[in-house]
């Protein structure tokens, strides 16, 4: 595998540890968690950090031992559970959004595919093809945007992301991103809101595929 350089922001780990993310980033985060030992250390270290300050918030005076016992805690931290099974080039949270079976992909044209995993009001998630060398439509969003690279690599305005690597889009973020020419690139994108595409068609389109 290549190495991870995109990872998940620091509050939006703190976030996920503490279970309060909409489902279809908790989704993207646990697979990049499965993928990385750094993000998957932090979220460790986010849940013991966690459970032990809450521990200490009844009664509400914080007391003397409290840091020693934190720091205690930490480092007697749980060993990490072994790692689920995925398959092939998805990770295990990956499969269960998949309820164990290989994508089913729709055609979107120009050669890129999608399956959509979910769509409710809590955003969208959805697996996307994009062939070697294409570029998917240039798009703003509405809201956050969480891409997982899990096959190949893209690149566009924000860099380049290969296996592993999260791209972290706010609605600042116009981008066009572009698979690399060594094999079709395969990720793993969330939303919180419908994407908005500058062209008119694929606006057009986009009700028929919900992205
Ligand atoms: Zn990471």
């Amino acid at each position: 595998m290549s190495k991870i350089t995109h990872h998940i922001p620091e509050e939006m780990l703190r976030a996920y540890a503490a279970g309060t993310l909409p489902q279809p980033f908790a989704v993207v985060i646990a697979a990049h968690v499965s993928l990385c030992d750094a993000c998957r250390a932090a979220v460790e270290a986010e849940s013991v950090l966690g459970g032990a300050l809450l521990s200490e918030l009844s009664p509400a005076t914080v007391s003397e031992g409290a840091r020693d016992r934190l720091f205690a805690a930490l480092d007697s931290a749980p060993p990490a559970p072994p790692q689920q099974r995925g398959s092939g080039i998805f990770p295990a949270p990956v499969m269960e959004a998949l309820s164990g079976q290989p994508p089913r992909w729709k055609m979107l044209g120009g050669g890129i595919r999608q399956q959509i995993l979910s769509a409710d009001g809590e955003g969208s998630l959805r697996l996307l093809y994009i062939p070697r060398g294409r570029a998917v439509p240039e798009h703003s969003h509405g809201g956050l945007e969480l891409t997982l690279v899990l096959q190949g690599s893209f690149s566009d305005c924000e860099g380049q992301f290969g296996v592993g690597d999260v791209e972290v889009a706010h609605d600042d973020v116009d981008h066009q991103p572009m698979a690399g020419d060594a094999e079709p690139c395969i990720c793993l994108a969330a939303t919180d809101a419908p994407l908005r595409f500058r062209a008119m068609i694929p606006r057009l389109l986009q009700p028929l595929f919900r992205i």
